[in-house]
Parts: C-alpha cells; structure tokens; sequence
C-alpha cells in the first residue's frame, strides 16, 4: 500500500498538529517533488500488488481531480496493483462542490474520506474548520449523488461545545445520511495549538474525560445496534466496508509513504520518515536525493510495536506470531504482564489472539502501554 502526504491546508484547524502549510506558493514544486520520490522509490513494494492507495494530508481534496489523477498515474505507472485498488481521498467537505466531484467521479479515486466531525455549528467554530454544519451535511448527499458510495466520515467527541444531547444528534444524523463507514475521535489537546492555548489562557474548557468516556460508549452501542461493526478502537463499518488501507497498516504490512513528514515501513523492522519541511523537501527532491530517515527497530520496538496496534483492534494480537518473532525473554516478560490482566478480564485469549473486551476498549492505550517493554 502507499500512502500521499498532501501538505497544505485552507487554514489551521485549533486542535491540528499535523504536518501542513497554508501557503499553496509552491504547490507546484512540490507535485513534481512527489512525482520524483515515486519514481525514485519504485523498486521498493517490489513483487506485491498493491492493494491500496490513500491520499491524506493536510487536505488532499485541496488539489485540483487533474492534479491528484496525474499522481495516482504517476504511481499506477511504476508500481503493480491490483484490478480492485482501493483509492481513497480525505476530502474537506468545502470542497466537495459540483464541480470537483464530477471531475473526480472519473478518476480512479473510489472512497472518500470526508472531514465531517461535526453537524453543529458551535463544534465547527471552536474546532476552526473551513465549513459549517450545512456544508457538513450536503456534501456528503452529493458526493453519494456522484456516484461515491465507499464513504467514510470522521466525527469529533468530546468537545466542551457539545453534550450528550448534541453527539446523539451528530450520530443520528450519520445513519439518516446512510454513510457505511465512520472514523470518530476524541477532541485531544495536543501541544502548540490553538485549542491549548485557550485552555491555557482560560478562555474555554478541559475537554472532560468522564464526557468522552460516556460518549464513545453510546457511540459504539449506537452504531452496532446500525450495523456496524466496531473494528478498531476509532472505526466503524458496515460489512464490505473496512478500510482496506487502514486494516493493513492495523496487520502490520509493508507500506510506503510518499510526500513531506510521511512515514514507511518495511512490514518487519526497519521504518523510515521523511523530513516534516514543505523547502527541505522539494530541495532534496530536485537534486534527485531521497529526503527520508530510517531506523532499525529493536526488539523491543517492535514488540511494543506490534502490542499497541494489536490491542486496539477486533483481530487482537496473533500468539503465534507473535511466540515465533520474539527472544524469550521478551516473551517472559509478555507472559508475565499478561497474567493478572487476564485474572482482571482486561484482557482475554480467543483464538490463539490476545484482545481487549470492547468494554475496556475506551483504556485500550494505556493498557497495551502497560505491557510495554520500556
Ligand atoms: S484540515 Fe485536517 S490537516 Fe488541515 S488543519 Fe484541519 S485537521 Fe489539520
């Protein structure tokens, strides 16, 4: 699978610390940067088909359908893939006008990714999104009335604007919409944005936890008693509709990461990032230079790795693999950690797989971080 890191954005959203610029000044230069880290890395995902394409950003949707066709050209051309490939495009829903969906309803692009997280203006405001509650809601109904019916949406929790009332609502309103897939967070304060900065200065609450705890359980219970299945600690889908792309990453594949601050993995124990700096980039790229690190991960890396993707996930962990990778002192040390988490039911063996009851899947962080080798 590949991943295409777009790094630009219309504005700065209060709670985002990805990687992105809000200057398109060098947007050019920077499509022939990526085109040129394709080409160069194309013998890497050598003898696999791939099975997934996914644009993310920043905002992909930012590009123009000629743009992100002359990308995915641009990888089809040097890498195999398979007939039913899944293309995915986070979209911002301002930019899901007529026109962009009718152009890119003739591309490859088969699933969108739309960055919902609300339909309620206050959320909206406070999260500094570039769309409003009505927007939300109608490009969602074109998009299908375009002919895209792989959808996912993302949905904020736990924002001091809303409430139970208001999430029931924002949930209520994804099912009348018929969306088959749904990515939901909670509003998390991550260092150096806007959203810290308030809180800081005391201009706006702490998102609460014990709110965020209740509503990712309505959450869950409301969307299986839809259809959907929870798969992954933030993902719901209806059967048929699982995110290719995200699975993969979630059973440890091989992936590569295409663009500015975007990250790879060899699917065993060497990852690589490459450098977070729309310049750096482009200027490595134009002397023909890879503009990426990588590190050998230990042992313990992976192990740590391999428990903290696992646990959040309806596969869980698989034993067996998991018995032949690793040393036997690493194993000691699972066995023992285990031990009174499957006394305590915070964790249970099915299968031959370690997994988290759904029930303590809102903990499921800190408890695969428990066992961590540290
Ligand atoms: S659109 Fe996405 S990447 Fe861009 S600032 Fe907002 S949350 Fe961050």
């Amino acid at each position: 699978m590949i991943y295409i890191h777009i790094p630009f954005c219309k504005q700065k959203c209060s709670y985002c610390n990805f990687h992105f610029s809000t200057s398109l000044n060098f947007k050019d230069d920077m499509l022939s940067a990526m085109k040129k880290e394709i080409f160069l890395r194309k013998d890497e995902l050598q003898n696999k088909n791939l099975q997934s394409l996914y644009f993310g950003g920043g905002t992909p949707s930012i590009l123009s359908p000629d743009e992100i066709n002359s990308l995915i050209d641009e990888v089809l051309k040097y890498f195999s893939f398979s007939s039913d490939i899944e293309i995915t495009l986070e979209a911002n829903p301002d930019d899901l006008d007529k026109n962009f969906l009718r152009e890119l309803s003739k591309s490859p692009v088969n699933r969108l990714s739309i960055g919902t997280q609300s339909f309620f203006d206050e959320d909206l405001k406070l999260m500094n999104r570039a769309h409003n509650a009505s927007e939300a809601e109608s490009s969602i109904k074109r998009a299908q009335d375009f002919g895209f019916e792989n959808l996912s949406i993302d949905l904020i929790y736990g924002s001091p604007t809303s409430n139970m009332e208001i999430w029931k609502e924002n949930l209520q309103k994804t099912i009348t919409l018929e969306v088959p897939h749904i990515s939901s967070y909670a509003l998390t304060v991550e260092p150096k944005t806007a959203l810290e900065n308030w809180i800081s200065k005391g201009k706006i609450s702490s998102p609460k936890e014990e709110e965020q705890n209740k509503e990712f359980y309505y959450l869950s219970d409301f969307l299986k008693d839809n259809g959907f299945q929870h798969y992954e600690v933030s993902n719901f889908a209806k059967p048929d509709f699982y995110s290719r792309h995200n699975s993969s990453y979630w059973k440890y594949k091989e992936y590569l990461g295409i663009g500015p601050s975007a990250h790879s993995y060899n699917g065993f124990d060497v990852r690589s990032w490459n450098v977070a700096n729309n310049q750096q980039y482009i200027k490595k790229l134009n002397s023909n230079v890879l503009a990426k690190e990588e590190e050998v991960l230990s042992q313990e890396e992976q192990f740590n790795e391999m428990i903290m993707i696992g646990l959040r996930t309806i596969w869980g962990v698989d034993l067996e693999s998991l018995n032949n990778k690793f040393s036997d002192r690493i194993l000691e040390h699972f066995q023992r950690e285990i031990k009174p988490k499957i006394n305590d039911e915070v964790l249970v063996i099915e299968n031959n797989h370690l997994k988290i009851p759904e029930k303590h899947w809102f903990m499921a962080d800190g408890i695969a971080s428990d066992l961590f080798i540290v």
